[in-house]
């Protein structure tokens, strides 16, 4: 069923309300490709369709991109569409703002962060079918960018498919993704395939009805029987383990067979393999013991006609759901059949707001409560305790509850730590201490040689702070015989008109006139834009205050200037 069939044939629905808004929001929007950007929302609702997904998800995807590019919030899609959609939109608004930029380590805390962040996995699929979307759509894209997203895809959202066991749409990305991380090898290996998956393909033709008939002379019923050709991205990472000689790959394309009942998975491969000679240590049952993300097969290669190696897949209807939609077909809704009407099937979560996703999961996970993998997986987003937060270039930082700036700061280097003078936090000036929460933006200011203050121990929630912490005090302790008592102080006064950057220009310039920076402490002025930084520093020198004062006054944006001696 298309977007269009499910809006027919429901004028009055939440998904119609939310296509005919959509449509009137994205109006004259166009992509880079030059297509309508309404194209792109009715895509992107397409696959939660395809998947089966409710109609809260439906509408949410087709309103996915409304508060990031109209001037609509959050707040109006509540009004107008209830809570559960705006929450969706929502998350995966947020999702949008989270970047891959390549760096090994950013790959798990990235993950763990989209699953942390969305809170319902069905922003994440929304995301999903979103950037499945994109992909198809790459080549419009100037091409640093298609590199970027290409391996944000391959290294980032396939394989959190994967891990949903959406197997289909991780392939999927994957092979999109492909050629535009690996060109050279791409087209070598269509080079390679082009006439070997022909030559493959006209060969198990032949062999088709045979099997067919086999099967149902044992009585065997047969839901589907058809190839499945081994996907690109697949296909070379075994090349790799493989000289990369490609007739050693036997599953270039495979026979796959969908039966009816589970014994009628083993029926099936006993008869295959009366047909023809299974080759040894080649048959792996994925039914008795499921792969981690819980796909369920039997495989077996047998010798052919003319000794040519064929591989068969052999599954019930429910395991290959499963193993195409994963998550998304457990959750899936049910469109009753004959009508085309769409009908929530009851057992499904969106309406038991007592039962959260998390606790969908685990019910999920409980099936393949063996798999270690697959439970490392999962287990992470279990963890309320965690919080994620950001650099202003989009890495993530991984802190445990109630971390603060200066958490944050030791988290990305000791050093950084160490000289920890400010902070802003989704661009607000923040106190040291202040508590962060998940997907704030961390903007740490430092000055050079500034050391750790005492202070800090009694709020950093890290060891790591607070062991570098104690290390540097201990340091000085020994250098100085004693730990000195804070110098005589002297407070700076700026009004200022905040902007990015803005404190570090401050610090440095504090910093190069040989002054230390103790604190900072920012407080807005009422009913103007203007903030009032007030800046502890460890000089009473009253020449060199002024000399300051003077350069403070030229930085941009700074307005006012004086100092306190305390
Ligand atoms: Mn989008």
């Amino acid at each position: 069923m298309t977007i269009e069939e499910l809006i027919k044939t429901q004028p009055h629905s939440l998904s119609r309300r939310a296509y005919d808004f959509a449509f009137k929001v994205h109006r004259g929007q166009k992509r880079l490709s030059g297509e309508p950007y309404f194209n792109h929302v009715v895509g992107t609702a397409q696959s939660l369709l395809d998947w089966r997904l409710d109609e809260v998800s439906i509408a949410a995807g087709l309103l996915h991109d409304v508060v990031e590019d109209s001037d609509y919030t959050i707040e109006d899609l509540q009004k107008e569409f209830g809570d559960e959609v705006a929450f969706l939109v929502d998350g995966v608004t947020k999702l949008g703002r989270l970047k891959y930029r390549g760096a090994e380590r950013q790959v798990e805390s990235l993950r763990k962060m989209i699953l942390a962040l969305s809170q319902d996995l069905r922003v994440v699929l929304i995301k999903l079918a979103d950037r499945l979307y994109n992909m198809r759509t790459l080549d419009a894209l100037p091409p640093h960018k298609q590199k970027r997203i290409a391996l944000e895809t391959s290294e980032i959202y396939a394989p959190l498919a994967y891990r949903l066991g959406m197997q289909r749409l991780s392939g999927e990305l994957q092979d999109l993704a492909f050629p535009y991380l690996y060109p050279q090898e791409h087209t070598w290996l269509r080079e390679q395939v082009k006439n070997r998956y022909h030559i493959r393909e006209a060969y198990l033709r032949r062999i088709a009805p045979k099997v067919e008939e086999a099967l149902k002379e044992a009585s065997i019923d047969i839901l589907n029987i058809d190839f499945r050709a081994k996907r690109y991205s697949s296909l070379y990472k075994k090349l790799l383990r493989y000289e990369m000689d490609v007739d050693k790959i036997h599953d270039l394309i495979a026979f796959r067979i969908v039966v009816t009942s589970l014994p009628d998975c083993y029926n099936a491969l006993g008869i295959i393999h009366q047909l023809f000679p299974p080759v040894p240590g080649r048959i792996k049952d994925y039914i008795a013991l499921p792969k981690p993300n819980g796909y369920q097969s039997i495989h077996t290669t047998v010798f052919g006609p003319e000794q040519r190696a064929i591989e068969f897949q052999i599954r019930t209807q429910e395991m290959h759901d499963e193993a195409e939609n994963g998550i998304a077909a457990h959750w899936a809704y049910e469109q009753t059949k004959g009508t085309g009407a769409y009908v929530k099937r009851t057992s499904s979560f969106a309406d038991m707001n007592d039962i959260t996703w998390v606790h969908q999961l685990r019910s999920w996970q409980e099936k393949f409560a063996d798999s270690e993998e697959f439970i490392e997986s999962l287990k992470v987003d279990f963890f309320k305790d965690r919080i994620f937060c950001l650099t202003p270039q989009g890495e993530v930082v991984d802190l445990p509850l109630g971390s603060t700036p200066v958490d944050f700061a030791y988290q990305i280097h000791s050093e950084i730590g160490n000289q920890c003078v400010g902070a802003r936090v989704n661009q607000k000036f923040v106190p040291l201490d202040y508590e962060l929460s998940s997907s704030d933006v961390v903007e740490i200011a430092i000055q050079k040689n500034k050391k750790p203050s005492v202070s800090w121990l009694n709020f950093v929630k890290t060891s790591n702070a607070r062991d570098h912490i104690r290390a540097v005090l201990r340091s000085s302790r020994s250098q100085n015989g004693l730990l000195r008592q804070a110098a005589r102080e002297s407070e700076l006064r700026l009004t200022v008109y905040d902007r990015p950057g803005l404190l570090r220009d401050i610090v440095e310039t504090i910093s190069r006139s040989h002054v230390n920076v103790l604190s900072v402490t920012t407080n807005p002025i009422s009913k103007s834009r203007l903030q009032l930084f007030k800046i502890k520093c460890n000089t009473v020198n009253k020449e060199k205050l002024q000399k300051l004062l003077l350069k403070l006054k030229g930085t941009k944006e700074v307005k006012e200037t004086s100092y306190l001696l305390s």
